[in-house]
Formats: structure tokens, sequence, C-alpha cells
């Protein structure tokens, strides 16, 4: 059975006791997980270490900790960065690579994304890749190709292998990121089965079969449902609603 997630991208939200209250708010509401079932919290760097330490004294084996970049280089010269093995060290298991705040703020192109994704998977973590088209392009009705080309620049030339130990997919359509208008469940569900279609015809039909695909973009607990229902998604990358346990936890419990 594929997995099942719900991550939260707090971005750069968050002080230390607010960081700390939250995870330990959300885990002492959390109804127990299902086997296929995961949660992934995404805090700011500088909290990780912290956020560490509450999931080890309670920790399920599926809660995880998340960052939201990485550099592709192990060590060097990089003033400002953070490499997967100091992640790693933290317990960092998640990154998301490729959101579109990244893309757009930093000029992260799907070459660099890729050198990202290539890094990371040597280290054996696993990628949340992020991604989705901007407002004019769905306008336009070329989303799918706009969908298409990230995935073939960025993760199509993994191996079937790495594809399934390694790759969590989240289609966040840009209109909807911190807009409160979210993709209907239908654009979603239609998204969806079409990155599983593109996938099954390059990958295999097991990898497809295999592969969490997550909607983000204004996701909230008055829509997690009726999104989680749709067959092709999985789940979700949440900002906003995963940064008060009230509004995170009913989108966890709409995992199915
Ligand atoms: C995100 O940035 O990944 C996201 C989905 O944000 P929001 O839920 O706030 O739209």
């Amino acid at each position: 059975m594929r997995k099942k997630i719900v991550a939260g991208n707090w971005k750069m939200n968050t002080g230390k006791q607010e960081a700390l209250q939250l995870v330990q708010d959300v885990l002492s509401s959390l109804s127990p997980l299902a086997a296929h079932q995961h949660l992934v919290f995404c805090p700011p760097f500088v909290h990780i270490s912290s956020i560490q330490e509450v999931l080890r004294s309670g920790k399920s084996s599926n809660v995880h900790l998340g960052a939201q970049n990485c550099h592709d280089k192990a060590s060097g010269a990089y003033t400002g960065e953070v490499s997967i093995p100091m992640l790693r060290d933290y317990g960092v298991d998640h990154v998301i690579i490729g959101h579109s705040e990244r893309r757009q703020y930093f000029n992260e192109s799907n070459e660099f994304i890729r050198t990202k994704v290539d890094a990371l998977l040597a280290e054996g973590m696993r990628v949340l890749f992020c991604c989705g088209e901007p407002l004019e392009i769905r306008e336009s009705g070329t989303q799918n190709e706009w969908v298409k080309k990230q995935l073939e620049e960025s993760v199509f030339h993994l191996s079937p292998e790495q594809m399934k130990q390694g790759i969590i997919i989240a289609y966040e359509p840009i209109w909807a990121i911190g807009t409160g208008k979210t993709a209907s469940s239908e654009q979603a569900q239609e998204m969806h089965a079409f990155i599983r279609h593109i996938v099954r015809t390059h990958f295999g039909e097991s990898v497809a079969d295999e592969l969490s695909i997550l909607y983000g973009g204004s996701c909230n607990a008055g829509n997690a449902a009726e999104l989680f229902a749709c067959p092709d998604v999985d789940g979700g990358l949440i900002g906003g609603a995963a940064l008060k346990a009230e509004t995170f936890l009913p989108i966890v419990a709409a995992l199915r």
C-alpha cells in the first residue's frame, strides 16, 4: 500500500518556544497513525535540533523530521548553507526540494534542483519534490506540459529503484500557495493522475503505483478530506495551516 503523508512546511516562521510548543501540541493530540500513514515536520533549520529532542522522547516511527532545503555539496566554502550530512546528524530524513518559493526568490533552476535530488538520494534521504505551475500557465491550459518539464529535468533521470525509495512528489500550483485559493478536488485529481501516468510511462507500473503524490496549496481543515479522498492524492504538503495544532491536526486526521 502506498504511503499517505502529511508534511508541515513551516517556512520562515516560529520562534524557538513557539516551535517547541507547536510540535508538542501536535504530538500530544495526535491520533495513532496507521502503518501506511506518515507525518513530517519541516521546521526552519535553527529549530531542528530541539525538535529532534522532542521527537526522540515520544517518537513514533511514522513521525519524521524534515528540512526545507539543503546544499548539494557535503561541506566547503558555501557561506550560509547547510549540508545533507549535517541534517542527517540531527535525525532529518526528508528534505523539501524545488519549492516554488526557492525557485522564485533564490533562482533555483530545474538543473540545480536535480543536483540536490541526486545528492539527497546518494545520502539515503527522502525527497519531497515540489512541482506546479504559475497562474498564467494554468490560464493558458498548458499546466501539464509545465509540470512534465519540471519532472523530466529534475527526476526522470533516476532509476526506478531510486524513484521508489526516495521520491515523494508534491504538486503545488503556485496560484494556490498561501493565497487561500485551493485547487478544486477535480483539478488536483486531474494533475495527480497525469503525474502518475507519466511516471508509469517512464518508470513502469510498480513505481507509479507506489509513488506518493501530495497536494499543496491552501489545503486546510475544511478541504483536506475532499482532496485526500481523490484516488491519486496521497496527502498534503501544508504551509499556513501547519503553524497551529488546531488547524494542522484535522488535516492529519483526514489522511486515509
Ligand atoms: C507550501 O508553501 O508548501 C504551501 C502549501 O503553503 P500553503 O499551505 O500556505 O498554501
